[in-house]
């Protein structure tokens, strides 16, 4: 412990719900592995908010403001304007520079490493001139991020007429169809907005000295095994130990937790239907309707996390107009389905004994929280790289259905019965799912087991590992002041 005095690490995320936690869980691991590193997370305002909310002052976590002109509203950006966050981040190199550089005066030595996120490649930049180090951090799956920077850096769909393609550095089985790209991906051509900005950041990434992973290496064999092979730096998987703490979400909360856990209380054990699209995300106004009538013909109690569907304002007034004809009164008076707009208690509702399956958009925080509840998928992803978790929750986990996919899919109601039906089955697939999942919560569980000896897991000990090679590679690489 003692060799780490002194030593200072910088953490450095994208700008998104969904990378922050990760990010701050990493923090926590870094801080429990070891207590005399100095841990700071930079961030910009509207960021650095969610964060100390989210900790105290037992978390001993520094934080440092980037000041960001352009976008102040990050985190509640709609998903339209994500490009011109990503563009817009870029121009965070400068203060974050300044930032190290005034740690380095301060201290008389350069941070021990940063550790960016896999979007902003731009740090090795910062690193590699200031005399400190840089790791990257994927807070996606293996499985995700390798399928992500597969599909951008090849265009592998650009090559092929067929409406089918392998991903290159997947085994062939690992097919997609042109139909499940995201329409920025599909008509990329490496040259357009998207790819100006996430090749280089990816490619710059991948010249880090090592990534972190934000998965557990005994989930994800296949998706490891492949990022590794393409990074050819060390990978660790130091996945999913926090998960819990997200009473603070910079959100408007939609329901309290007492509330929530009441009315599932009242519920069957492996009963309810849990429905959301994760931080950022709403469907299609017609999509609504069909899922509302679809879990409504269900039978089957459900918790649904309503927001007002694309193309209106996501923070705005949920309209009833948007659900069928008293769906909301009929549903609130034979307590079949709990409608909570905007934000849920989700560890609290996954965690419940009612809760049987997630209808989920397979955002990466999750999955990893429904699989480490024990709580099988059914899959509706819609961007980033939800698409091939998906993929990889059927085909490589068996713990999952897929429902459909994006906003434009056609979802009918009969459909959404027929695989809520099968997800609940609990003889059939559904019963399977079941049983594969929760062998998946007691490998998670394991990972991050933290004591001495053997019975470290393997989390925890990647993390342990990784402190120590930083610790190597920092004398061996790094001039002495
Ligand atoms: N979340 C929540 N309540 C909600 C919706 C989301 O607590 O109503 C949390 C969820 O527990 C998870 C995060 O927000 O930790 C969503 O992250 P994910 O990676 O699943 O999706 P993203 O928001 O990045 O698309």
């Amino acid at each position: 412990n003692h060799h780490y005095h002194g030593h200072h690490i910088v953490l450095l995320p994208f700008l998104a719900h969904g990378h922050l936690r990760p990010f701050l869980a990493l923090a926590r691991q870094i801080k429990h592995s070891s207590k005399a590193v100095t841990v700071t997370i930079a961030a910009t305002a509207l960021n650095l908010q969610y964060l100390r909310h989210s900790t105290d002052s037992s978390d001993d976590i520094l934080f440092a403001e980037l000041p960001f002109s352009d976008h102040q509203n990050t985190e509640n950006l709609p998903v339209s304007r994500i490009l011109d966050l990503c563009h817009g981040s870029v121009s965070l190199q400068s203060p974050f520079r300044k930032l190290i550089q005034d740690i380095t005066a301060e201290e008389g030595r350069a941070p021990l490493c940063i550790i960016s996120d896999v979007f902003f490649g731009w740090a090795i930049d910062v690193a590699e001139s200031l005399g400190t180090l840089n790791f990257t951090f994927t807070t996606c799956g293996a499985y995700g991020t390798m399928a992500y920077i597969s599909l951008w850096l090849h265009l592998p769909h650009r090559e092929t007429d067929s409406d089918e393609f392998a991903l290159p550095g997947f085994p062939e089985r690992c097919r997609l169809r042109r139909d499940q790209l995201h329409r920025f991906l599909r008509s990329a051509d490496g040259d357009d907005p998207w790819s100006r900005f996430i090749r280089p950041q990816i490619s710059f990434s991948l010249k880090s000295h090592g990534w972190l992973c934000n998965t557990v290496e005994e989930i994800e064999p296949l998706g490891l095994e492949i990022l590794r092979n393409h990074v050819q730096r060390p990978v660790w998987s130091i996945g999913a130990s926090s998960l819990k703490n997200n009473t603070y979400s910079g959100k408007e909360v939609g329901i309290s937790s007492k509330k929530c856990v009441e009315w599932l209380d009242e519920q069957k054990p492996e009963s309810v239907v849990y429905v959301s699209f994760g931080s950022q995300n709403t469907i299609g106004s017609s999509q609504m309707m069909e899922l509302a009538k679809g879990l409504g013909k269900s039978g089957r109690p459900f918790v649904w996390v309503v927001r007002p569907p694309l193309g209106f304002d996501m923070k705005g007034e949920f309209r009833s107009e948007w659900l069928p004809d008293g769906f909301e009164e009929r549903m609130s008076e034979t307590k079949q389905g709990l409608i909570v707009r905007n934000w849920a208690p989700q560890l609290e509702i996954l965690s419940h004994k009612s809760t049987a399956v997630f209808l989920s958009h397979c955002g990466w925080n999750s999955i990893l929280e429904s699989l480490s509840r024990g709580v099988p998928i059914v899959a509706w992803p819609l961007g980033a790289e939800q698409v091939y978790n998906s993929k990889m929750l059927r085909e490589e986990m068996g713990v999952s259905l897929e429902l459909a996919w994006g906003f434009e899919s056609r979802v009918d109601e009969e459909e959404v019965k027929k695989v809520v039906d099968l997800a609940m089955d609990g003889k059939g697939k559904g019963g399977e799912m079941r049983k594969n999942a929760s062998l998946f919560k007691e490998l998670i569980k394991d990972a991050n087991v933290r004591k001495e000896g053997k019975l470290k897991g393997s989390s925890v000990k990647a993390l342990d590992d990784f402190l120590s090679y930083v610790l190597e590679k920092s004398k061996q690489v790094l001039k002495p002041n």
